[in-house]
């Protein structure tokens, strides 16, 4: 399938074509999101799918910011071999927790100095787990939003942010999502990437309310082709997003038998990507857990 490929790009032409234009193209992007890895044999497992990956040149790959400082430094080296080392264009996420305006203005400046261009801006969740009550850094940040205006003072990035069609843990309504998704549009935030998407509903109607209230956020889909339900259900219990009934029945009517599980999975993700598409999505942004083969399959499905 055609895309907002980036295989074609000089290093010079990646610095300088926005995401955004590849967004805002009549064919859908695709994007593959990566973790820093622990040690030397989950890197290598890493540089592994990011080398099979690379091959399907994808529009860009994200990596996800951690809560401790090593794994902090590990995103920040990992965003910069990406783009280094590969024809990759990458995009670094960034999140409040933790960090004076200070630090938050010395991570972004390190990525401008080493021409990383794109920075997923988030809050994180508390650094008490979900359902702990938000604190700020006394020197801090309160919300995504304010990191977008930071970040976007810099004047070289495109920015994107999270989006939550299943409704944010701490949000009361659609309402407040809506609300909330606009004010990061109105600090500069050029896009939005969701949660992993189990209901294909629940993404359409956020996206026609942010349409309808005026909105030109472009909102890409997130999706984990599932493997393995137990790890599944533990990461949507983690974001505080119950999977819905209709996706845990079709994966337990294979009670143990992981073949068949990872099938329906790798089916249901599918399915999901080609209603989202089909439904006018920008794109996919897949979930890949730092491994390449279910992602690539459901990409070849598409
Ligand atoms: P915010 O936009 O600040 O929203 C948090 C809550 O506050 C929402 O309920 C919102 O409606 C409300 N709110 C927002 N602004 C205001 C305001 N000005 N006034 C009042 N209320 C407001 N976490 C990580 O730690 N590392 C990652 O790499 C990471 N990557 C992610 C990638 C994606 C695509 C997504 C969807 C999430 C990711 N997260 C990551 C998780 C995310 O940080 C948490 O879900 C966090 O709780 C919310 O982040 P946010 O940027 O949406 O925060």
């Amino acid at each position: 399938m055609a895309h907002g490929t980036a295989s074609s790009m000089t290093r010079a032409e990646r610095f300088t074509r926005s995401l955004v234009a590849m967004i805002e193209a009549p064919t859908p992007t695709f994007s593959f999101e990566f973790f820093p890895p622990k040690d030397d044999a989950a890197a290598e497992q890493l540089w592994e799918a990011i080398r099979r990956l690379e091959k399907v040149s994808p529009s860009f790959v994200s990596i996800t910011y951690g809560a401790g400082g090593s794994t902090r430094d590990r995103t920040v080296r990992l965003t910069e071999r990406v783009l280094q080392e590969t024809s990759l264009t990458p995009m670094a996420h960034l999140t409040c927790v933790g960090h004076s305006v200070t630090e938050l203005r010395q991570v972004v400046g390190t990525y401008a100095a080493a021409g990383v261009r794109n920075i997923l801006a988030l809050r994180g969740d508390p650094q008490g787990g979900l359902g702990q009550p938000w604190v700020a850094h006394p020197q801090g940040l309160n919300h995504a939003d304010e990191l977008v205006r930071i970040v976007k003072g810099f004047g070289d990035f495109t920015v994107g942010v999270a989006a939550f069609p299943d409704g944010h843990p701490e949000s009361r309504t659609l309402e407040d999502d809506v609300a909330t998704l606009i004010r990061k549009e109105q600090q500069g935030a050029e896009f939005a990437i969701t949660q992993m998407v189990f209901d294909v509903d629940n993404y359409l109607r956020l996206r026609d309310e942010l349409a309808r209230r005026g909105s030109r956020l472009p909102v890409i889909p997130g999706l984990m082709p599932i493997t393995n339900a137990r790890q599944v259900v533990r990461m949507a219990e983690l974001a505080g997003q119950p999977m819905p009934r209709a996706v845990t029945d079709r994966l337990e009517r294979h009670g143990d038998d992981a073949e068949a599980v990872r099938e329906e999975g790798l089916a249901i993700a599918t399915e999901s990507a080609r209603h989202l598409l089909d439904e006018g999505a920008p794109g996919i942004h897949f979930i890949t857990m730092n491994r390449s083969s279910a992602t690539l399959e459901v990409f070849g499905n598409l």
